[in-house]
């Protein structure tokens, strides 16, 4: 029959700077299942070192050891976890409890790793207490129990997964005695019950209550006594919990312990996790109200163009917008007006002159800019007739003395609220009658010159002359008719009637496509000086996550010691550093949203839309930077040697 625990000429050495410390020295050691063992000497003499060894925590650095048969020699770190999980339960003399977990949590936890559902973790958690008399202590967190108390809930950890092999290392070493007797009662009882139990101690007195008694000094095997006959008990069933789950379905709950577990990592560093999450919540806040105004600002100004009229063109004389010597063609006459509305592709056609002249009310003088526009000039534009109404077909060809005013130039005029509507202004030397009050289109928001409106045709007769050219016209493409092709027919015909083409198109769907790509570009622009700030918070992450690895080296070690895979404290780390990461999200997008509210809806200055997709995507994008700035962290926790983890302070 092999022997459950083998060590066959079990060196171990440590490497302590220029010096090499040799703790085992060939150490042959056979344990039988069922052994009560003590393992005694005096400090330092190497009893933690082969203890560490004998429960897989540690490899040797020479020698063979077997479990069960089993060499662990070149066995990965997760077999050896899996070594520790399956056989091992063990008790410090510290206990290493987990502050932030309550007694029964802390039980449970060995479970998690070993892939019980939660509901058999809690059962099994709970009998184990109230088998050592802790049913009235599950709820309370380790600095609310006593030392005995304490050391008594790290031994029903160490049951929580079988616990075939009790491996304690000096576990009366910090209690009263009386505490002491206690937790030695029941290890002696669990010995009854089956399991192997081994004891480090430096106390003779401790040592007294095993069967076999093994003395350590220097490194070597002193002696090794068995006390009169008490014979080994016979192997019987240690209690192994069943109900293991399938792979994914493990990987799944795991995420589901993680996440309560993060949280409360957090708790516990409330004003460390806010600060962190500070950078994120900046950084998302920013990345999405600047893609909000910059989506707010691309609809307004879509809207002011579609305000102008859809699909319009307009002509106006010159090579462009700048040619000085536009103001010396005076070919765009009326009669082009007349041919082009006689297309097939034309809907309608707006001649308009205008020119800076006095405007007189019996009340005020002003300087206004006179537009001679058509009938359909409001139209066009999509400006509003606030009162009155607009030009008829019949005040154009009549050549009528009537006027509308723009609101603005209204209040000018007529100062005080006094009606407008039916009195007469002089423009220049010619009076009009004031018919409407018009709105001044958007796109004119900032612009504070007062514009009166009348017929063309009076404009160009009464005020301007006969012969006067137009200062543009605004063709307003026929329904179902392509721009494109309008605007090519448009040219060919005008450049035939002047015999040179001394005029120039201003498409709206060019002004379009201009202003949004401006306003692209400008959103690209903040959004990276944004994205910057996101990086910057995704630092402050790794930074925080790399200290709280080093702050929590001993829970990693406990957790390995206790079963966890490295994959298993990766996640635990990871998921910690997206849920900060996406706990800031969500108040970054909250901060943003409320911003929104505040600069108001569609018609302010800076109009702010978010969209359900752009939440969605600051989220993905805050899962991302956790996975990313939490990964040197977790992989650096994930890596670290057990006996290493456990031993730092
Ligand atoms: P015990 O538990 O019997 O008091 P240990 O097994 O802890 O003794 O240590 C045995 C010897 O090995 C001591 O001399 C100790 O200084 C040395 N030792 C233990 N661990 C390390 C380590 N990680 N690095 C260097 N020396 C170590
Ligand atoms: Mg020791």
């Amino acid at each position: 029959m092999t022997a459950l625990l083998e060590i066959r000429n079990v060196s171990r050495t440590f490497q302590a700077g220029e010096e090499t410390v040799t703790a085992l020295k060939g150490i042959d050691l056979t344990i039988e299942t069922g052994d009560l063992v003590a393992i005694v000497g005096s400090s330092g003499s190497g009893k933690s070192t082969l203890m560490n060894i004998l429960g897989c925590l540690d490899q040797p650095s020479g020698g063979d050891y077997r479990v069960a048969g089993k060499s662990v020699l070149g066995l990965s770190p997760d077999e050896l976890a899996a070594l520790r999980r399956e056989h091992f339960g063990f008790i410090f003399q510290r206990y290493h409890l987990l502050g932030t977990l309550t007694a029964l949590e802390n039980v449970a936890m060995p479970a998690i790793y070993a892939g019980l559902d939660p509901q058999s973790r809690a059962d099994r958690a709970r009998a184990l207490l109230e088998r050592l008399g802790l049913a009235d202590r599950m709820d309370h967190r380790p600095n609310q129990l006593s030392g005995g108390q304490q050391q008594r809930v790290s031994i029903a950890r160490a049951l929580m997964n079988g616990g075939e092999i009790i491996l304690a290392d000096e576990p009366t070493g910090a209690l009263d005695s009386r505490s002491g007797e206690v937790v030695l009662e029941i290890l002696k009882e669990l010995h009854r019950a089956g399991h192997t139990v081994i004891i480090v101690t430096h106390d003779m007195q401790v040592a007294a209550n095993a069967d076999r008694i093994i003395e350590i000094r220097d490194g070597h095997v002193l002696s090794d006594r068995r006390s009169a006959e008490k014979g080994s008990a016979p192997p019987s069933s240690t209690g192994k919990p069943g109900g293991r789950a399938g792979f994914l379905d493990a990987f799944r709950r795991r995420l589901s312990d993680a996440v309560p577990m993060a949280l409360r990592s957090m708790a516990a560093h409330r004003v460390r996790t806010f600060l962190t999450m500070l950078g994120i919540i900046i950084g998302i806040a920013a990345v999405v109200s600047v893609v909000g105004l910059g989506e707010g600002a691309r609809r307004k100004v879509l809207s002011q163009i579609n305000e102008l009229g859809a699909s319009t063109l307009s002509l106006y004389p010159g090579k462009g917008w700048n040619d000085e010597r536009a103001a010396a063609i005076t070919t765009l006459v009326a009669r082009d007006a007349d041919a082009l509305a006689a297309q097939s592709y034309v809907g309608g056609v707006t001649p308009f002159i205008s020119a800076i002249t006095r405007v007189r009310s019996d009340r005020a003088t002003s300087n206004a800019n006179v537009n001679g526009v058509g009938p359909a000039f409001f139209s066009v534009n999509g400006m509003k007739i606030l009162k009155g109404h607009g030009f008829s077909a019949d005040s154009v060809s009549g050549r009528r003395q009537v006027a509308l005013l723009d609101d603005r130039t209204a209040e000018t005029l007529f100062p005080n609220g006094e009606p407008a509507l039916g009195r007469t202004i002089m423009i220049e030397r010619m009076p009009a009658v004031v018919i409407g009050i018009v709105s001044r289109p958007r796109s004119a928001a900032g612009d504070k010159t007062l514009q009166v409106y009348v017929p063309y045709s009076s404009a160009s007769g009464r005020l301007f002359g006969e012969a006067t050219s137009l200062s543009g016209l605004t063709v307003r493409v026929a329904d179902g008719v392509d721009t494109g092709f309008a605007e090519r027919a448009i040219v060919s015909l005008m450049t035939r009637r002047h015999g040179t083409k001394d005029f120039f198109v201003f498409n709206s769907d060019q002004m379009r496509k201009a202003l949004e790509s401006t306003s692209q570009t400008m959103t690209l622009l903040i959004s990276s000086v944004a994205v910057i700030s996101l990086v910057v918070g995704g630092i402050g992450v790794m930074n925080i996550m790399l200290v709280s690895v080093t702050e929590r080296t001993r829970e990693i070690g406990l957790r390995m010691a206790v079963g966890a895979r490295r994959l298993d404290i990766m996640l635990q780390f990871l998921i910690e550093a997206v849920v900060i990461c996406l706990a800031g999200s969500v108040v970054g997008v909250g901060l943003a949203l409320g911003m929104g509210l505040s600069l108001g809806g569609a018609e302010s200055a800076f109009p702010m839309v978010i969209s359900p997709n752009s939440i969605l995507a600051a989220c993905a994008v805050a899962v991302a930077i956790g996975l990313t700035f939490g990964f040197l962290p977790a992989r650096n926790a994930s890596r670290l040697a057990p006996v290493d983890a456990l031993s730092r302070e």
